[in-house]
Parts: C-alpha cells; sequence; structure tokens
C-alpha cells in the first residue's frame, strides 16, 4: 500500500507549553508532502519529524490566529536560506495575502523561489486543489474568525492487473492500459474473457480530514461523513464546556459525537488547552461516545488506513 500517514508536529492550543507546540501537521500522501497549519516552532519540528523540508510542496492555513501561523514566515526564509528553487503552494484565508506580502518584503526579499498564495473562502465547501493522486476540500467551520478545515482525498487506483491471467491468455502488452480501464479482452476464437477475471479490485481510496478551531457544529458529520481518519480539535474537557462554547472551541465529547455521527474510522484529538498537564480525561470522555478515539501527541506518524 502507497504511504499516507499524517506527522503530528504540534498538537497544543494557544499557550505553547513544555507538554506540546503549536498546531503543525504534514501529510504524507503517495510521495508528496502537505502542510496543515504552521504554528511556532514548526521548523524544529519539522528537523525531528525528519520529513524533508524540500518535499513540502504546499501549506494549507485554516485561520489566522497566531498557534496556527506564526511558523510560517521564519520556515520560508529558510527554505530560501536552503536552496529551495521549487514553488512553494500557500493556502489560507484571502486576508493573510497582504500580511505575507508586506512581511515577505521586509524579511524574505531574495528568495530563489516563488511563494504562490491561493486566497480561500474558508465559508464554502469546495475542492481546492487536485492533482492525479489526491483532492483537497475546504470544510467551512464555526470559529471566532474565518476559518475551515481540510479533507484530503486520495483518487481511486486503476485495478490491479493479475499477471498470471495475461500470461495465460497471451495478452499483448499494448493492451494492458485497456484492462486497467476495464476493457474485456476477446481471444483468437471470439471468446469474451470479462475484465474480473484479468485483474484484482484496487484497495479502497482513503481519506482524511482535519477539523481546525471551531465550536460543536451539529451539521460537521456530514462533511467528513465516512472518512477514515478524523482529526477534531478538543480544547476542553467537559469540565469547561462552557469555556468552549464562548471561545468558539469544542469539548473532547463534542469531537467523538462529530466523529460517531459521521461514522469515520478513527478519531484523533488535538489542540489541548495548557489548562490541561495530561489529556486522560479528554480521551476518556471521547471514548464514552466514540471508543476508537486516540490522542495526538507531537512525534506521531499516524496511518490513514
Ligand atoms: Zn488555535
Ligand atoms: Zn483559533
Amino acid at each position: 500500500m502507497e504511504p499516507f500517514n499524517v506527522h503530528i508536529l504540534g498538537c497544543g492550543s494557544a499557550l505553547p507549553t513544555l507538554h506540546h507546540n503549536s498546531t503543525c501537521q504534514i501529510v504524507e500522501i503517495r510521495g508528496k508532502f502537505f502542510m496543515i497549519d504552521c504554528g511556532e516552532g514548526t521548523q524544529i519540528q519539522i528537523r525531528r519529524s525528519r520529513v524533508n523540508f524540500s518535499k513540502i510542496q504546499a501549506v494549507f492555513i485554516s485561520h489566522l490566529h497566531g498557534d496556527h501561523c506564526f511558523g510560517l514566515l521564519g520556515m520560508i526564509s529558510t527554505f530560501g536560506m536552503l536552496g529551495r528553487t521549487a514553488p512553494l503552494h500557500v493556502y489560507a484565508p484571502s486576508n493573510f495575502e497582504e500580511y505575507l506580502k508586506h512581511s515577505m518584503q521586509m524579511f524574505c526579499n531574495r528568495l530563489e523561489y516563488e511563494v504562490v498564495f491561493h486566497g480561500l473562502d474558508t465559508k464554502k465547501n469546495i475542492q481546492i486543489y487536485e492533482d492525479k493522486s489526491l483532492t483537497v476540500e475546504t470544510i467551512p467551520l464555526d470559529h471566532r474568525i474565518a476559518c475551515c478545515g481540510f479533507l484530503f482525498r486520495e483518487k481511486q487506483t486503476a485495478p490491479h492487473i493479475r499477471r498470471d491471467m495475461i500470461d495465460y491468455y497471451s495478452i499483448p502488452i499494448s493492451q494492458i492500459n485497456n484492462i486497467k480501464a476495464g476493457a474485456d479482452w476477446k481471444t483468437e476464437d471470439g471468446e469474451v474473457i470479462p475484465n474480473e477475471r484479468l485483474t484484482t479490485p484496487p484497495l479502497p481510496a482513503r481519506s482524511y480530514a482535519y477539523c481546525s478551531d471551531t465550536r460543536y457544529m451539529e451539521n460537521l458529520h456530514t462533511m467528513v461523513e465516512g472518512v477514515n481518519l478524523l482529526y477534531h480539535e478538543s480544547t476542553y474537557a467537559n469540565d469547561k464546556a462552557d469555556n468552549a462554547k464562548l471561545y468558539y472551541h469544542s469539548t473532547a465529547e463534542q469531537a467523538a459525537t462529530v466523529a460517531r455521527d459521521a461514522r469515520v474510522g478513527k478519531l484523533l484529538l488535538g489542540h489541548y488547552s495548557a489548562r490541561y498537564s495530561n489529556e486522560n480525561q479528554l480521551l476518556k470522555e471521547a471514548r464514552e461516545v466514540f471508543p476508537n478515539s486516540f490522542l495526538s501527541d507531537e512525534g506521531q506518524c499516524i496511518a490513514v488506513q
């Protein structure tokens, strides 16, 4: 199976602590690397994760709170010092462009590579990226300022060719692509060999949803329905449910409610408030609603499957 992994570089919230870094993740999918959010300290965390700096081709910023974007400028500058030449694509709420432009004029004005900005309308669920392996969509969220999540969907791969059957029927190489695309094969005697006998089905396409800072949303489960892995912020335990509502965040139980209603494979909790010295209470409350819940932690590399 081709890799589809989520590297956790930071899973704390606004106040950096000795336990957790500000939010940052790297999604690795079929040899490509995409960053989600870029809080302070991200560069050191990339070093620790052993992901190659030059392989990161795009950064997706969920919203303009510092714990999700203060690391970006430093990283752009470092990419320059490391001799990057490939463009870096930055997807962020549209009003980030002005800030980024001015900051780069001041600190990063001699880069040998291009930073390509893509402004996001965070209120819409739309596809913002596509290549031959995957698509990325925005997930509108309910936070104090414009904010969205990101949904990474792997594209379905072609069926696998059965080498033994290809040899048995002496099918020429020139026909392999047609058979991968679903064609049957007709022998010289006119016998039709159905495609199912010549191929084995591909593995199901996998998906990962990242739900950044948000209040509990009753309809969110419809947008992340059936994903293999869901990350959902869980800033508070139930003792601080009032704070969650007041500050536009979620409790672990609310994150688990979304996971349960969306029938996802696995839930990952994160964006923990600095008030918790460990997050066992959050995990316990989440598991009461959705047993397949887990705590994210820096240094983890989680397979999407
Ligand atoms: Zn945050
Ligand atoms: Zn926020």
